[in-house]
């Protein structure tokens, strides 16, 4: 059977309003729709020559119909695919021109005035695209590139970190220990019902993961090698990016401990988890002096806090002058647990 037919008809995916075909997505969707599948497309380029390519055989990437801001690795009867719901195009587009039409945000970074069109947004509107056909024409080029390199490097990270969960047999070993085919994204991290260690283990270890294809790739494919400047942007921009994935992960601010009393590790923890390893990562390679890491780190979580502000979350863990809302000792506790889980996959053969 052809994949598409065999997806079409899973029940997962009709749950999720079915397949769509790209013929069927507005201009503007279809825009998004091939930064996402120029993405992937890379992604597996780079991965075919891994020692884990075995299990991305059979992987096919899909675009559910549903406006929920949602993602998953899913896998069976030895077929694999990437999942990708249409309201995660709302949500991280609308959050990303939310923030750029913001004189506030990156100041010093755009020639540009920041476009009054956005004002009708909000934070509810993320999962509305009506206004996206209606706010771009008109915007200024520097923020519309902008726009589409913070975009691009999100999705960059969630298909990665996808193809994480491929590669690291996450789906058979939930097959095995708890009966379930699919890994489950959803933006909302209070709402899964899955609370079994295991599952949220899995999560850590697929950001981790995807990170490391995400750096290898952005390094490899560069023409000649990066000065000490563009390392250092590189670095901030995939920061940004990837930090307000978590931060949309966020967005019903639920305590860190409900939170981990659900499917999902705590948002925040993973973004801290991220941008450490990061601007570490970029910090080895391109010798940056530590001053110059704990620079960048900070900036990226400034301007994502300029985000959350723009977004209208409370103070205290994205945003403002206290940490309280970030549960450090947590932090410290399920750092040590990821690390004793993680091993586990590492010996598979
Ligand atoms: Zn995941």
């Amino acid at each position: 059977m052809e994949a598409r037919v065999f997806w079409a008809g899973d029940a997962d995916v009709v749950s999720l309003g079915g397949l769509i075909e790209p013929d069927a997505l507005s201009g503007f969707q279809r825009q998004l729709h091939n930064l996402v599948l120029e993405a992937y497309q890379r992604q597996m380029r780079r991965c075919a020559d891994e020692p884990f390519a075995d299990q991305l055989d059979d992987l096919s990437l899909l675009f559910l119909r549903s406006a929920s801001p949602n993602a998953f690795a899913i896998e069976k009867d030895g077929r694999r695919a990437v999942a990708i719901c249409l309201g995660l195009f709302d949500a991280l587009w609308g959050a990303f021109a939310m923030a750029l039409s913001d004189s506030d945000f990156m100041p010093g970074y755009f020639d540009s005035e920041a476009p009054s069109s956005a004002g009708a947004m909000n934070r509810q509107g993320l999962r509305d695209p009506a206004w996206a056909d209606i706010a771009l024409p008109g915007w200024p080029e520097d923020r519309l590139a902008a726009l589409n390199d913070l975009f691009y490097r999100a999705v960059d990270f969630l298909v990665c970190h996808e193809l994480a969960h491929h590669a690291r047999r996450h789906i058979p070993y939930l097959q095995d220990t708890l009966g379930i085919g699919r890994v489950d994204e959803c933006l909302n991290a209070t709402a899964g019902t899955n609370s079994d260690d295991a599952y949220r283990l899995i999560e850590f270890d697929a950001d981790h993961h995807g990170l490391d294809l995400l750096v290898v790739g952005m390094i490899d494919d560069t023409e000649r090698p990066w000065d000490l400047d563009r390392s250092q942007t590189q670095c901030f921009q995939s920061a940004v990016a990837i930090l307000t994935v978590f931060l949309l992960f966020d967005l019903d601010h639920a305590s860190v401990d409900l939170q981990y009393g659900s499917s999902h590790p705590a948002p925040v923890h993973r973004a801290m988890r991220l941008s450490a390893a990061l601007t570490s990562t970029f910090a080895r390679l391109f010798a940056w002096t530590d001053e110059d890491r704990i620079d960048w780190h900070d900036l990226a979580w400034i301007t994502v806090g300029e985000i959350a502000r723009i977004l209208e979350l409370p103070e205290g863990r994205w945003r403002g002058e206290f940490t309280q809302g970030m549960a450090l000792a947590r932090f410290c506790k399920e750092e040590r647990a990821l690390l004793k889980f993680a091993r586990r996959f590492d010996r598979l053969p």
